[in-house]
């Protein structure tokens, strides 16, 4: 018997010995050390020995099954880790390759310009407010004092959708009067609503049928001119450089009273005249005014308790200056030669 065993375990480990991939030492170890192998077949013959002779084939058995067991594990670790070798010299990186270029996108310009208005904004407590671009005319004319055939209309000319009800907003006041509305006379307002806003305009390098303003508005207490003057110089300065002086001139708006177009110092040529100031050594960039009496009726809040001033940034015209932007319309194509001069990361 064994000689039997002696013989066994020399056959497994001579083939054991001959496995060439995992495959076939996977097959070794279901065929001799599974259930229906030689060893365990030789198990079943136990029953037939003395208890002596039991001990010693036991003895037997139990060497047969570890050295097949050793064998095959062996030689199952060595294949691992040849094969994971291969691998790792097949994935090697050569560190010295020139990198591959990854294209990063750039933000259009103008969304940078509005990021930089909000943040000042918000900085000084404002809330930043959205609101519908199809708008009721009720919204975007009545309630800022524009009834029907008013003649100050005409040069808000802007699309209609539905008969005269329904328009694409011609600015983006309407979400004043609708935050004013919500809060129903009896909260303070202080938001800015950057947007878009359209109107029926002839293309060319300075007017664009679409554009983007940056209009805001605070209801309060005792609010004044003089506050409306001193908001709009800090955040002229923070824009375009402390030394930024601004400059208010009396103007016409039919929401506001008084109204007032704000120029601030020509940031390029400081005062002295240059082309993009045209000489004057002024720029202007937007209106603002205090809120009208009308205006603050019609949206809920009573005149001799509340009072506010709004003023409107043209975001496209603000980019221009900063950037030197001689073409509106640069904004809304999709050339990304122009697109990426601005990257984020060289602006900032
Ligand atoms: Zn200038």
């Amino acid at each position: 018997m064994k000689e039997k065993v002696e013989k066994l375990k020399k056959e497994i480990l001579e083939k054991v010995a001959k496995a060439k991939d995992l495959k076939i030492i996977s097959d070794l170890r279901v065929e001799y050390l599974g259930k229906k192998g030689p060893i365990n077949e030789l198990t079943s013959h136990m029953k037939e020995l003395s208890t002596d002779e039991k001990k010693d084939f036991g003895k037997l058995l139990n060497d047969i099954k570890q050295a097949v067991t050793e064998a095959l594990d062996n030689k199952k670790n060595k294949f691992e880790e040849e094969e994971l070798n291969k691998k790792l010299a097949s994935e090697s990186i050569d560190i010295t390759l020139p990198a591959t270029k990854i294209p990063t996108g750039s933000p259009n310009i103008l969304e940078k310009v509005i990021e930089d208005f909000e943040d000042v904004f918000m900085s000084m407590g404002y809330d930043i407010v959205d609101g519908p671009e199809l708008e009721e005319d009720r919204f975007n004319f009545e309630l800022l004092g524009l009834p029907k055939g008013h003649p100050a209309r005409d040069a808000q000319d802007t699309f209609y959708v539905k008969d005269d009800e329904l328009l694409l907003r011609s600015h983006t006041s309407p979400v004043q009067a609708r935050v004013m509305l919500a809060k129903k006379g009896i909260e303070p307002v202080r938001i800015i609503c950057p947007g878009k806003a359209y109107r029926r305009d002839d293309d060319d390098a300075t007017h664009s049928h679409q554009f983007t303003q940056i209009e805001g508005l605070i209801v309060d207490k005792n609010i004044k001119l003089s506050d409306l003057k001193g908001t709009v110089t800090v955040i002229c300065k923070r824009l375009f450089g402390n030394d930024t002086v601004t400059r208010f001139r009396p103007s016409y708006y039919q929401f506001t009273e008084p109204s007032v177009e704000m120029d601030i110092s020509c940031f390029n040529c400081k005062g002295k005249g240059c082309n993009i100031c045209k000489n004057s050594g002024w720029i202007t960039i937007g209106g603002a005014g205090v809120v009208h009496y009308d205006v603050l009726r019609g949206c809920g809040y009573d005149p001799e308790k509340w009072s506010g001033f709004a003023f409107g940034f043209g975001a496209e015209r603000c980019a221009m200056l900063k950037y030197g932007i001689n073409d509106i319309r640069t904004f809304y194509n999709t050339d990304l030669r122009e697109t990426k001069n601005f990257d984020r990361r060289e602006v900032e």
